[in-house]
């Protein structure tokens, strides 16, 4: 298998050929017509130079070209010079002569004596033979003769130089090409060993981008985009996991301690009765983590989407609030207010819109400080259906914006809160959802004013 290089090398110098030969085959065929033109041009110009004094029986001065008379029937009357002598009367020649044409004819000659060659080997072996009526009638046949001796001179010199530019030339367009060839693709090479050095634990490595940004330029460019991705996906990968374990680590402990305890000495059946109690917070919140986890790899794999049929949002945002106002009211005396207009209709799943909504409106109570209020509005807008769940409460810092929605964020206020409950994947499922209903998830927030969570899905348009 040939190397692009030498692909490169080998297409660059064949064309070149084919145009050498191109250019010398037109320049050939051109000049010969050419020639041809301006020797018929001298005999056309030699037989009416001659006529006059043929006609009138004298014989010629001064007649440089070659020329002989016939008669009407083809026998030579009168010859002088070698070329015409050499070629034989040609019928048709005679043909247009009597009928009082001109005819023109490049005619082969007969070989010359060795003799003759030898002394003069420069004499062609075609003779350009121009036949011309003489007197009314006509009475006899002028012909006048040049050997076409220019013309191939032309074709020796031209082949001679084809040669010389096919034998010097072609070597050095090949090296020439080679050495391009070389240059351009330099940038590919050390792009390809720039590509072997990266492993696939450690994408920090990049391709050298070519100064031009050329169509290399462009591939070193557009394949560092693609490491980058890689990267951050790698490196989420890797921070998952580690949150996940981290996460799995302390209740683990904390069951590990709690019995621990309880094994130490004898246990009366109320003490093991609040031991396993413990555990089973314990348990319920590694399940829940679990659950959540895997969730999120189902969200990775898009296999959510599945069964999605068209159902009234409004309803089940309605539904929501009238079970959640109470507890909002009993446990936070917080007010839970809704704006929904009817018939706001989606293609989704019910479960999981009913879990997107109630993170959203966990998360509002969760961080809203007593007394506050939270409004749960729904409306359409350009043929899409816009939920918003505002609270009037501490608000998300401008650092923390645009990280709310990663997996296992937690505000400040969260974290150092203890609340052991939740992991910071409340929004990253929140999100998931939405994305799986083709949807978008947006948050707009104040400190200490209140923050407003906006979803944003699809409508369904619904005939009557
Ligand atoms: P968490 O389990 O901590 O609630 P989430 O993914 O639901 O995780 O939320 C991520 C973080 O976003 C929270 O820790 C909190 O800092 C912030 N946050 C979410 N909702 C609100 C809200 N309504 N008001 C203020 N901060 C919020």
């Amino acid at each position: 298998m040939l190397s692009i290089r030498q692909r490169l090398t080998l297409w660059y110098t064949a064309v070149l050929m084919v145009m050498l030969i191109a250019f010398a085959t037109v320049i050939f065929f051109g000049g010969a017509w050419q020639l041809q033109r301006s020797t018929d041009q001298e005999l056309l110009q030699t037989a009416l130079l001659l006529t006059p004094p043929l006609q009138r029986g004298e014989d010629p001065l001064a007649v440089d070209t070659s020329y002989r008379v016939l008669t009407l029937d083809g026998q030579v009357i009168r010859n002088a010079g070698l070329p015409v002598r050499r070629v034989p009367v040609e019928p048709a020649a005679l043909a247009a002569a009597r009928q009082g044409r001109t005819h023109r004819a490049t005619i082969r000659a007969a070989p010359l004596a060795a003799a003759i060659e030898e002394r003069q080997p420069g004499l062609a072996a075609a003779v350009r033979v121009i036949t011309v009526p003489l007197g009314n009638g006509p009475v006899y046949i002028l012909q006048v003769g040049k050997a076409e001796t220019d013309v191939i001179r032309l074709r020796g010199l031209l082949l001679t130089t084809l040669l010389i530019a096919l034998a010097v030339g072609l070597p050095i367009a090949a090296l020439g090409g080679w050495w391009l060839a070389g240059r351009v693709l330099n940038p590919m090479r050390a792009m390809t060993a720039a590509a072997q050095q990266i492993e696939a634990h450690d994408l920090a490595e990049r391709l050298p981008v070519p100064p031009h940004n050329d169509e290399l330029g462009q591939l070193a460019t557009t394949f560092n985009g693609l490491l980058d991705r890689l990267q951050a996906a790698f490196q989420r990968e890797r921070r998952f996991i580690a949150d996940v374990s981290h996460d799995l680590r302390t209740p683990l402990a904390l069951m590990k301690s709690t019995i621990g305890v309880a094994l130490n000495r004898p246990r009366s059946a109320g003490e093991l009765q609040a031991t396993l109690g413990e555990l089973d917070g314990q348990i319920n919140r590694v399940s829940s983590l679990l659950e959540a986890t895997l969730f999120l790899s189902r969200a990775d794999a898009d296999r959510l989407a599945q069964g999605y049929a068209p159902l009234d949002l409004s309803e089940l945002l309605t539904d929501l609030v009238e079970t959640t106002a109470p507890c909002a009211a009993e446990e936070h005396s917080q007010e839970l207010t809704s704006d929904i207009a009817p018939g706001l209709y989606v293609t989704g799943d019910r479960d999981q819109l009913t879990r997107l909504f109630l993170n959203l409106l966990d998360n509002a109570m969760r961080y809203t400080p007593d007394g506050g209020t939270i409004r749960v509005g729904g409306q359409t807008s350009d043929g899409r259906v816009v939920v918003e769940v505002a609270d009037t409460g501490a608000g998300i810092a401008v650092a923390d914006l645009p990280h709310v929605f990663d997996r296992f964020y937690r505000g400040d206020k969260a974290r150092t809160g203890g609340d052991r409950d939740h992991h910071g994947l409340g929004l990253a499922i929140a999100q998931a959802i939405a994305h799986a209903h083709r949807g978008e998830i947006a948050v707009r927030s104040e400190l200490g004013k209140g923050s407003t969570f906006m979803v944003t899905l699809p409508g369904v348009v619904r005939s009557a």
